[in-house]
């Protein structure tokens, strides 16, 4: 049993609701196997309250905390300092407390991107199609431009929301939009090397769902990436599978993103990522 003192470092989550929260699971695993004395606990923060939570959490000495749904957006007023990366994607999910400053970082790019370094897939030169251009899509976008791709296409059901999204990049790399039902859509596809889902199509608990996509005309070496994590295989990777395309899921780039708040919390380069998504793993499938 993990013993806490008064030496123990303190680390959260704040969000509303935050009770469905893997965070506590997978950071507190990682922290115990690495005898670090720190613990990571849920706090629910009404949206109403977010200010005195966070400076109440600064004023608790806390050492940094994860932020969730609804408040990843209107944490940025609060902070002293937003990184570069964070202030692009217009979201923060990790600020650390230091000399009683608030630092904000977002982590999502870099567990999207260390998913695709562990399967080895090179970005380098790739063209890449992406569905969907909401908040998730921004960390995605912003890894992929700055990782040398070749091309980057973004196919969705509001061309011209999508075009917004892609405006806010457009200094980092090219990016062509269009509604996924166009006809240069399809042509897009049969280019495509990497597909990435970054909408919410077949999400638990509408498992049936899938972007419309026609796998068929897709080059049959393209990697298909489906960030969601639940269910473990969505339709889209289902349907990848049958057509024998490769198949990622979002369960790595959840358990990455946790795995870099915490390295910027500890200072330690040597956090144990596989160690994290086994525990996600656990927790999402009970396997
Ligand atoms: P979001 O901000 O609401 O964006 C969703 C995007 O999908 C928007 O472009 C939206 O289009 C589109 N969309 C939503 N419903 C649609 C539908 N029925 N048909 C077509 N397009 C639809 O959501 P998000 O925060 O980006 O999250 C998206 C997904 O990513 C979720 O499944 C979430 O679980 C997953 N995610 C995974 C991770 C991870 O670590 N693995 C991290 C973050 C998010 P409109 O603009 O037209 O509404």
């Amino acid at each position: 049993m993990t013993i806490y003192t008064g030496k123990t470092k303190n680390l959260g989550v704040i969000g509303y609701p935050v009770h469905h929260s893997l965070s506590p699971v997978i950071q507190n695993t990682v922290l115990q196997s690495m005898h670090l004395d720190y613990a990571y606990t849920a706090l629910p923060v009404k949206e109403e309250l977010l200010c005195d939570a966070v400076f109440g959490l600064k004023a608790l000495n806390f050492t940094g905390f994860n932020v969730t749904i609804p408040h990843k957006i209107n944490i940025m007023q609060y902070l002293d300092f937003i990184d570069d990366a964070a202030r692009l994607i217009g979201a923060v999910n990790t600020v650390v407390i230091k000399d009683n400053k608030l630092y904000g970082y977002n982590t999502d790019h870099e567990g999207f991107i260390n998913a695709l370094h562990d399967r080895k897939f090179s970005l380098e030169n790739k063209v890449v199609t992406l569905l969907g251009a909401g908040g998730a899509a921004r960390a995605v976008i912003y890894s992929l431009l700055t990782a040398g791709i070749k091309k980057l296409y973004i196919g969705a059901r509001n061309k011209e929301k999508a075009q917004k999204t892609a405006n806010d990049f457009s200094h980092l790399g090219t990016i062509e939009v269009c509604n996924w039902q166009e006809e240069k859509f399809a042509e897009w596809l049969t280019q495509t090397e990497l597909l990435v889902n970054t909408t919410p199509l077949g999400m638990y608990p509408y498992t049936d769902e899938m972007p419309p996509v026609n796998l068929a005309i897709l080059p049959t070496n393209t990697l298909i990436y489906d960030i969601i994590y639940t269910p473990e295989k969505t339709k889209l990777l289902l349907e990848a599978e049958k057509n024998n395309h490769t198949i990622l899921n979002g369960e790595y780039m959840l358990a990455g993103q946790g795995a870099a708040a915490l390295k910027k919390w500890t200072n330690r380069t040597d956090i144990d990522i596989d160690l994290m998504r086994i525990a996600l793993h656990k927790s999402l499938t009970g396997k």
